[in-house]
């Protein structure tokens, strides 16, 4: 079970910022939850305190039944896909995908074989000895992409991850990680600024602004559609 809870989050950037007040949410297991709203509202701030990368000022933050405050990222059960792909350029798209099992000392035929079957379904099989400069935007998310499912994690952290690509790609790509989410069945966050993405992707939606979430909800009960 990998339901995700926010009790009284906080965030006090040093300087005093706040980014996020004190915020309540439930994440429930394998939902597709998208965070909403305009830029600097505190979405990134909030999808990096669960993913370990912000310490937390105050609060509770537990996945699963596990308290996570102090635990570090790479020992959440998470995999955070980031808008910028952060792939290593010297890298194949193989040894991208194989460098967070490597880490994890996982034993090579089982590595062999969870990147291949990651790259079929994300179609790169053909391209897996490339290096990521010779990939179009949207191959390289979906190593990115690849990167995060071969590690089989509980949660997916997705921080804007399609607004690098082209207006065509987005809407194709938005598909994709619909039928990702149906398949894995893991509970995924999204962060977005685009309320058509958060319309389109979310089982629900959290809109944040501010610092505050204003409202949670199904993406009909939380925007009006004509
Ligand atoms: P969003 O993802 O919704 O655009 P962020 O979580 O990035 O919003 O930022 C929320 C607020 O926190 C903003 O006011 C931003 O300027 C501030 N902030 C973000 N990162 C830092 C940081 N490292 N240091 C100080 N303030 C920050
Ligand atoms: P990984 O999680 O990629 O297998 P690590 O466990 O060393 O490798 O990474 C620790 C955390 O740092 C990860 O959970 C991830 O959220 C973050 N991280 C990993 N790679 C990058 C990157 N290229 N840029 C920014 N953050 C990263």
């Amino acid at each position: 079970m990998a339901e995700v809870n926010l009790n009284k989050l906080k965030k006090v950037y040093d300087g005093g910022v706040i980014a996020v007040h004190e915020s309540d949410l439930h994440i429930e297991d394998k939902e597709f939850m998208v965070l909403v709203g305009p830029s600097g509202c505190g979405k990134s701030t909030t999808l990096r305190m669960i993913a370990g990368l912000e310490e937390i000022s105050g609060g509770e933050l537990k996945i699963g039944e596990r308290l996570v405050n102090d635990v570090p990222p790479k020992d959440r059960d998470i995999a955070m896909v980031f808008q910028n792909y952060a792939l290593y350029p010297h890298m194949t798209v193989y040894d991208n995908m194989a460098f967070g099992l490597k880490l994890r000392k996982t034993p090579k035929a089982e590595i062999d074989k969870r990147v291949r079957d990651a790259a079929e379904s994300l179609e790169l099989s053909e391209y897996l000895k490339r290096k990521p400069k010779a990939l179009s935007g949207g191959q390289r998310q979906r190593v990115a992409l690849g990167r995060a499912i071969v590690r089989d994690p509980a949660v997916f952290l997705l921080d804007e991850p399609l607004s690098n690509l082209d207006a065509k790609m987005r809407v194709s790509m938005r598909k994709e990680l619909k039928l990702l989410h149906q398949r894995l069945q893991t509970t995924m966050i999204y962060v977005t600024h685009d309320q058509v993405e958060a319309m389109t992707l979310g089982n629900r939606i959290c809109v944040m602004s501010h610092g505050y979430i204003q409202q949670v909800g199904k993406p009909l009960d939380v925007y009006d559609y004509p």
